[in-house]
C-alpha cells in the first residue's frame, strides 16, 4: 500500500466517535449536531428521490444547484460568481479539496499550510505530489505573523492552504490578517485554496470575509464549501468549488475522475435551502451561540479554562490552565473510557510540535447532551 495513506492512524474523527459508540459515550468529540437538520430541505430530499431525481447529474452539477450557490455568495459575501463558469459541486468539501489538489499540484511545489491542520490536507496534498510547508498556530489566538509567512514563503511556494473560520480553533480571522495573506498571495503569485466550510457559523460581532474578495485574489483563490455545515446535514456532502473559469476548469478534470457527481436529490434539496433559508440563516448561529454559552459557562464553572469561540461548532478547553496535569490525548481517552465523554484531543490535528494542552468540544447539541457532557468531564479532572 502507498505509505502515505498506510502508515496513517484512523482519523482521530472516527477513533473517538469509534470509542463513543462502542462505550455509549456523550459525544462531544466529531462536529456533528443532534439535531436532524432543517425538515422543510429534509423533505425536499425526500420528495426528489421520490419524484425523479436519481440518475446521473451533469458532472459539474445541477444548473439549478449551481444558480443557488451563486446567488447565495452574491446576498451573502458580495462575490460575483458566474454560475456556468465558476461554481463545481462536489461531494463534501473533503472531495472538493481533494479535486483540488490533485488538480492543481505539481511534482514539488510548496503549499503552505496551517496548523493545527485539519486533518484531510497533509495527506491528501503530499498524494499530489506536494511538499507542505507548516506554519504553527497557538492558543489562545491563533494567528499568524508576517514574520511567519516571510518564513514561509519561498521561491517554490505555489499553493497556500487556509482553513477560515478556523476548526478546530473557532477563530473568525480578522480582516487585517487576511489582507496580509493576500499581499503574500500575491507578491509570490501564488494560487490559495480557501476552505470557508465554517462561513455560515459565526457569532456576535465577528464577520467571516472570503479571501476571495481581496484586492488581487479573486483570479487565484479556490473557495471552498459545504451545504453539510451550512445546514447541519454533515452526512449529506454536497460540497462546492468556486473560482475563476481558467482554475474551474482545470478543477472539473480531477473532480470528474474522483467522484464524477453528487447524488441529485441531495444537490436539489440544497439549491432549495439556498434560495429560501434567510431565516434559517440568521436563527442558527444564535441558537448555537446559546449553546456555546451553556458549555462555556458549564465548564467554568466546573473550573475548567475556556478559550473564546466566535465561530465554528468547536469550544476549546485548556486543560494546563485548567489544573488537569494530562496530554490531551491521554485525558481524551482517560474521559471517554472512565466518564464516558468524546472530545477530541487537538494535538492530534498538529504534525510538528503539537500544542498538548487543548480539547475541542462540540457544542452543537441539545441541552441535554450538553450538560451530561459538562457533568461528565466534572468528573474525569
Ligand atoms: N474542512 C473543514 C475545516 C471541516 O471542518 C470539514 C468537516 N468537519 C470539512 C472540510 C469536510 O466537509 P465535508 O463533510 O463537506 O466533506
Ligand atoms: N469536520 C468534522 C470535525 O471536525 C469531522 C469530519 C470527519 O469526521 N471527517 O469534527
Amino acid at each position: 500500500a502507498n505509505p502515505i495513506f498506510a502508515n496513517l492512524p484512523t482519523t482521530i474523527f472516527e477513533e473517538m466517535s469509534g470509542l463513543a459508540r462502542e462505550l455509549g459515550a456523550v459525544n462531544l468529540g466529531q462536529g456533528f449536531p443532534d439535531d436532524p437538520g432543517p425538515e422543510a430541505i429534509r423533505q425536499k430530499a425526500a420528495d426528489a428521490v421520490l419524484n425523479g431525481y436519481n440518475q446521473y447529474p451533469p458532472m459539474v452539477g445541477l444548473p439549478e444547484l449551481r444558480q443557488a450557490v451563486a446567488g447565495h455568495y452574491a446576498r451573502t459575501q458580495g462575490l460575483e460568481l458566474d454560475w456556468g463558469s465558476e461554481v463545481t459541486v462536489t461531494s463534501g468539501a473533503t472531495e472538493a479539496l481533494a479535486s483540488a489538489f490533485f488538480a492543481l499540484i505539481e511534482p514539488g511545489d510548496e503549499v503552505i499550510v496551517f496548523q493545527p491542520v485539519y486533518d484531510a490536507y497533509l495527506p491528501l496534498i503530499r498524494r499530489a505530489g506536494g511538499a507542505p510547508r507548516l506554519v504553527r498556530l497557538e492558543p489562545p489566538h491563533w494567528r499568524f505573523t508576517r514574520a511567519m509567512l516571510e518564513a514561509a514563503f519561498t521561491p517554490r511556494t505555489r499553493y497556500v492552504v487556509l482553513n477560515n473560520p478556523i476548526n478546530p480553533a473557532g477563530v473568525v480571522l480578522p480582516e487585517e490578517d487576511l489582507a496580509l495573506l493576500a499581499e503574500f498571495c500575491v507578491a509570490h503569485d501564488v494560487v490559495a485554496i480557501c476552505d470557508e466550510v465554517w462561513e455560515q457559523v459565526v457569532f456576535g460581532q465577528a464577520r467571516h470575509r472570503p479571501l476571495m474578495a481581496f484586492p488581487g485574489m479573486r483570479e487565484r483563490t479556490v473557495k471552498v464549501g459545504s451545504a453539510g455545515k451550512m445546514f447541519g446535514l454533515t452526512g449529506w456532502k454536497v460540497g462546492f468549488l468556486m473560482a475563476a473559469p481558467k482554475l474551474s476548469h482545470a478543477l472539473a478534470r480531477a473532480h470528474q475522475f474522483l467522484t464524477f457527481t453528487t447524488p441529485p436529490n441531495l444537490q436539489a434539496a440544497v439549491a432549495w435551502g439556498l434560495a429560501n433559508s434567510e431565516a434559517w440563516f440568521r436563527d442558527m448561529p444564535r441558537a448555537l451561540e446559546r449553546s456555546r454559552d451553556r458549555l462555556g459557562e458549564g465548564l467554568r464553572r466546573e473550573g475548567f479554562s475556556v478559550l473564546p469561540t466566535q465561530g465554528t461548532y468547536f469550544l476549546n478547553v485548556d486543560l494546563k490552565a485548567s489544573g488537569v496535569d494530562m496530554a490531551d490525548r491521554d485525558f481524551a481517552l482517560h474521559a471517554v473510557k472512565t466518564a464516558g465523554v468524546a472530545s477530541i484531543p487537538v494535538s492530534a490535528l498538529y504534525e510538528e510540535e503539537p500544542v498538548t494542552s487543548i480539547l475541542r468540544l462540540c457544542f452543537s447539541k441539545r441541552d441535554e447532551t450538553l450538560d451530561a457532557g459538562i457533568e461528565r468531564l466534572a468528573k474525569a479532572r
